[in-house]
Formats: C-alpha cells, sequence, structure tokens
C-alpha cells in the first residue's frame, strides 16, 4: 500500500474497490429479496461516491433537512433514485422544502402525521412504530427501551390514519438477521391488523449485512416471507452495511514516551475524529498491530487534544514506534466524517479517494476556515 506515505496526515481514506463489494451483497439481498435499499446518510455521506452507490441502491434516506438536501442534490435527483427522510419531530420551517424534495416522509407518531399530512405534497407517508422489543443491551442504541421518544407503541397506534402508506420501524444496531427475524414477530403480533394494509414497510437500518458472519440467506427469506404474506414493498435503510470496513483514518506518531508504559501521541484524535471509540465504545483495529502484550511492544495511542480521555487504546507492535511512523486504522468509513468535529482547534482530516486502479484522489482538504467558519 504505497499510498500510506504518500498522503498527508491525519486523513480518511475511502476504499472504492471495498464499497463496491458491499453493494454487489446488498444488491444480490435486494435481487433475491425482491426489498429495496437506500443508504442511510448519517453513516456515510461521502457524496463523491454517490454515483457509485447508485449504481446499486434504491436511493438514500436522512435524518434531517441538511441530508434530505444532499440525497437530493448528489443522488436521488441525478440519478432517478428515491428520497426518504425521518425525523422524530419536524420544524415548521423546514417541512415544506422537505416535502418538495422528499417522497416518502415517516412521521415518528399520528399527531405529527395529522399536523403535516396537508403539507405533504404527494410524498408517501408512513408513521415509525415501536413494538418494544429490545434486541441488545446498549441503551443509547435501543429505541425500544422504556420511556423511548422514538416511535408509536401499540397503545398510542390505535388505528391506522387514513393517508398513511407505510409502516416504519428501526430497533436495531449492528445486528444479524436473527434479531430481525424476531423483531418481525413483535411488530406482526402487535401490529398485524395493519400490516395488509400498508403499500411499504420500512425495516430501518442496523443490518450488518456485509459483515462476514452475517445470515444472509436469512434475511432474504425473511423479506421474502413478509413480502408474500402481505404484498407490501420492503425497504431496508443500512448505514453501517454501506460503508462496512470500506475506509481508513491514516494517522502519524507525533511523539512517544513513558509514563508506567509506552505513550504514542498521534495527529488522529478519538475526541475529534474517530467519535464513536469513546461514544460506542470500541476498539478500532489498526493494520499490523495487535492486542496488548501480543506482540512485542505495547503502546497506549493518544490523540493530541487536551482531553485525558482521548485515548485510542493499547495496541502492540513488531517494531517500536517512531515519530513520523504511520498508523492506518481500519473501518473508518462509517460515523467518522460525518461525525467528526474540531474541538481543540484540531483539523478535521483529509478524505482521500482510493481508486479501484491503485490510484488515490485528495477529494478534499480542510483547513482555518472550516474552524472558524462554525464561530461567532
Ligand atoms: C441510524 C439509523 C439507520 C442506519 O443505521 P445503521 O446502524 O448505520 O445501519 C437507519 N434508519 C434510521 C431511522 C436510523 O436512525
Amino acid at each position: 500500500m504505497i499510498w500510506i506515505n504518500n498522503v498527508e496526515t491525519p486523513c480518511y481514506v475511502i476504499d472504492e474497490r471495498r464499497l463496491r463489494e458491499n453493494l454487489e451483497i446488498l444488491a444480490e439481498v435486494k435481487r433475491r429479496s425482491g426489498c429495496k435499499i437506500l443508504l442511510a446518510q448519517k453513516a456515510y455521506s461521502a457524496f463523491a461516491t454517490y454515483p457509485l452507490i447508485a449504481e446499486y441502491l434504491d436511493g438514500c434516506t436522512a435524518s434531517g433537512l441538511y441530508e434530505a438536501r444532499l440525497g437530493y442534490e448528489e443522488l436521488a435527483e441525478p440519478f432517478g433514485r428515491e428520497n426518504h427522510i425521518f425525523s422524530p419531530a419536524y420544524r415548521d420551517e423546514e417541512f415544506d422544502e422537505i416535502a418538495g424534495i422528499c417522497g416518502h416522509i415517516s412521521f415518528n407518531n399520528i399527531h405529527q402525521y395529522e399536523k403535516f399530512k396537508d403539507r405533504a405534497k404527494g410524498a408517501s407517508c408512513g408513521i415509525r412504530i415501536n413494538p418494544e422489543f429490545s434486541t441488545q443491551e446498549h441503551g443509547i442504541y435501543d429505541p425500544c427501551g422504556e420511556f423511548s421518544r422514538l416511535g408509536a407503541t401499540i397503545a398510542n397506534f390505535p388505528d391506522l390514519p387514513d393517508g398513511v402508506e407505510g409502516l416504519h420501524f428501526h430497533t436495531l444496531c449492528e445486528q444479524n438477521a436473527e434479531p430481525l427475524c424476531k423483531t418481525m414477530a413483535a411488530v406482526s403480533e402487535k401490529f398485524g391488523k395493519y400490516l395488509g394494509r400498508i403499500k411499504w414497510l420500512n425495516m430501518g437500518g442496523g443490518h450488518h449485512i456485509t459483515r462476514l458472519d452475517y445470515d444472509v440467506e436469512l434475511l432474504i427469506e425473511e423479506i421474502s416471507f413478509e413480502r408474500n404474506m402481505y404484498g407490501f414493498d420492503v425497504y431496508l435503510e443500512p448505514g453501517e452495511a454501506v460503508a462496512l470496513n470500506a475506509g481508513y483514518l491514516v494517522t502519524t506518531v507525533l511523539d512517544t514516551f513513558r509514563n508506567g508504559m509506552d505513550i504514542a501521541i498521534t495527529d488522529a484524535s478519538a475526541a475529534c475524529h474517530m467519535p464513536d471509540v469513546l461514544e460506542m465504545p470500541y476498539r478500532p483495529n489498526i493494520q499490523g498491530a495487535g492486542l496488548p502484550n501480543e506482540k512485542a511492544f505495547t503502546y497506549r495511542l493518544g490523540g493530541n487534544t487536551c482531553l485525558a480521555g482521548d485515548i485510542i487504546g493499547d495496541y502492540s507492535f513488531d517494531n517500536p514506534l517512531r515519530e513520523g511512523d504511520r498508523l492506518v486504522f481500519e473501518d473508518m468509513a462509517i460515523y467518522s466524517m460525518c461525525k467528526n468535529n474540531t474541538f481543540n482547534g484540531i483539523a478535521l482530516p483529509s478524505i482521500y479517494l482510493l481508486r479501484e486502479n491503485g490510484e488515490h484522489e485528495l477529494l478534499k482538504k480542510f483547513g482555518y476556515g472550516d474552524f472558524k467558519g462554525r464561530l461567532s
């Protein structure tokens, strides 16, 4: 990988070949199950690659007005694809613009639908439901937990309002097909009386379809079964699965020293450039590195911010780290570029595209203006 030494760090590198491999898997799911698949832009919005995504997927979905605009401008409009949106509550002053660019609008409850339905301009309207069926333990990622603000519970859904064409649920996070099947059983049990009356069912995101151990056959079986049973269109809107393992964050070691253990400071920060490492939390892989003490030299890696907890993790290497060494963090295309920040006045990483022919291309470089532009 000669490009590693020919990029400016810190930088994200999107791997076009890996992205296409993911898209091929998703296209296979579409083809064999008859479902439609949308890109959830909140996980990945590198629009330079939307032309590639448009070759495979049916469109994109947004969590807010700006994502909806981006999806419209860069994917839905130029490639004739679908533009969907869901928000827990729409803002009055934004709704008309949203309705002008989104063909499908999902509302968080019946009240939101009734409030805005007359301004939906022919968009197909849906309501997000909450099946109250948790399939994982991480409270922050569980929309089915107690007092959830996401989706209407059956107690708040006495009837399907006139004009509602779809239902939407999103309850999974990095999960396999079995939790989807169990969730779908809960949806059928609670909301089954409405399923024969809708045109589409959106099963949300959180399907880790492109992960090696994902049970694609079970997913295809489940979608096909529901489609045959009810005759509706099924949508999936994965974010992670689209760009899983399709990007890197390349960083340079700035300094090393000892304080009870070996420490290395990098020009990539967990707090600024890989926020999910602290939020999720999780440990990103580094190419060629191992678990602590697995290889000869173990270091605690941290960013160059003032935050004591700006720690990426402990990693071991075959050789001692030196100033100027480059490290490549894997799986950094998702929830990274679209989530980073300039805390401490740290620069945003540049964005490169690694083409399928092996050439790398600088897509964007950020500077002081991007920092100052958000402040006043
Ligand atoms: C987060 C989210 C997604 C995408 O989730 P992934 O885990 O990235 O697949 C899709 N739909 C909705 C409503 C979401 O909130």
